[in-house]
């Protein structure tokens, strides 16, 4: 294979579990948008399921409508913003949306109904409304339409993952405030407001329902390593040396000679690259792993090729070795959070990265082999 996206599946089941056993009192909504962050969202569902998921959320209608078509049944929550087409698919696939102002609840009614949620922007300052009132009186308006159900209350953290931040509280304080508001004209709503940091960080976040993603796939929220806080990393990202050639002193690899080297040495190419969603920022800025071995990336990473230095005795590595770009090999780790320092960005980027040209490949359990 000449690039392998890798997915244990026993792992999101795992960190699932350990998510849910941290939230005891809410129920656990997994975060399965965007292609289950890379993952695949269908696998990553059934996964989360199994480990105690009552709930799966995503962004978009087409998302929502994924999942039905592999045959599950669980409640799912749109969460994204939704244009009247895309209204239409979301109802049509039994999903919750998310409402923030009255054309959208009317347009619930006109469409025959559905179940929705309030969304109070408590100070994310990108979906809801800021306006309390009006999100109580969007709340009473989704009451009195008949064919309306109301079902819960939201809102989203713009600072969970800056531990000891205090804007974190002012949210939390300001969602409380609401909840209570609506609650003493409509009781039982299902009230959620936690990302995975905010899950991890304060128990007074939790409320009826909990709404992680990142840290479901074994990613920390706080981009440090996942291993401190029990988390196992799902996804493995994997390759081959595809070709060795000898690199004299002065001599170059790559586009635009960014890597000369300054002694004779071995060069390895390993056939992926940008394309693929292994960046072009890695060029002369990350390690790969081979035969349990870190070697560094040389020149520039390309569109479908990425080379690396084997050094001046070619490492031991032979042709066909496989290539651990993210993952363990042995006893070293390429973990998804180094990747995003490297690349000036946040873990979710690495992983939602990997395109649709790696294919996807699905185990039971990472350990041991079936590679
Ligand atoms: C993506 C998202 C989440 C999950 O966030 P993580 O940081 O991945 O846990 C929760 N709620 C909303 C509204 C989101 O957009």
């Amino acid at each position: 294979m000449r690039a392998l996206v890798s997915v244990n599946v026993g792992a999101i089941e795992r960190n699932v579990a350990l998510l849910a056993a941290q939230a005891p009192t809410a129920l656990l909504c997994a975060v399965v948008k965007a292609d289950g962050y890379g993952h695949g969202s269908s696998e990553a569902a059934t996964a989360a399921l199994r480990g105690g998921a009552a709930w799966l959320a995503v962004s978009t209608a087409v998302e929502a409508q994924t999942l039905r078509s592999a045959g599950i049944e669980a409640p799912i929550l749109v969460m994204g913003a939704l244009t009247e087409d895309e209204l239409k698919l979301a109802l049509s696939a039994e999903a919750d949306v998310v409402a923030w102002s009255e054309f959208f609840v009317e347009r619930l009614a006109a469409l025959g109904g559905g179940r929705v949620h309030i969304k109070l922007d408590t100070g994310m300052g990108r979906l809801g409304t800021r306006d309390r009132e009006l999100a109580t009186r969007l709340a009473q308006q989704a009451v009195e339409a008949p064919q309306i159900e109301l079902v819960g209350l939201m809102t989203h953290f713009a600072t969970a993952d800056e531990l000891g931040d205090s804007f974190f509280d002012q949210q939390l304080a300001a969602f409380s405030d609401w909840t209570e508001e609506v609650a003493a004209t409509a009781p039982g709503l299902i009230r959620h407001a936690a990302n995975s940091a905010a899950l991890l960080r304060d128990s007074a976040s939790h409320f009826d329902l909990v709404r992680p993603g990142v840290a479901c796939y074994g990613l920390d929220p706080f981009g440090r390593d996942p291993a401190g806080r029990g988390l196992e990393p799902a996804m493995e990202v994997s390759s081959y040396v595809a070709c060795i050639e000898q690199c004299e002193a002065g001599e170059s690899s790559g586009y635009g000679r960014s890597f000369i080297a300054e002694q004779a040495t071995f060069i390895g190419t390993v056939p992926i690259g940008y394309a693929d969603g292994w960046k072009r920022v890695f060029s002369n800025n990350a390690e790969l792993l081979i035969a349990g071995r870190r070697f560094p990336v040389v020149g520039n990473v390309s569109m479908d090729n990425t080379t690396v230095d084997l050094g001046a005795d070619g490492g031991g590595v032979k042709l066909g070795d496989r290539v651990t770009l993210l993952g363990t090999d042995g006893d070293a780790r390429l973990l998804s959070e180094e990747l995003a320092t490297r690349a000036g960005t946040i873990n979710y980027e690495i992983v939602t990265s990997f395109s649709a040209r790696v294919p996807r490949r699905y185990l039971a359990d990472a350990l041991g082999g079936d590679r």
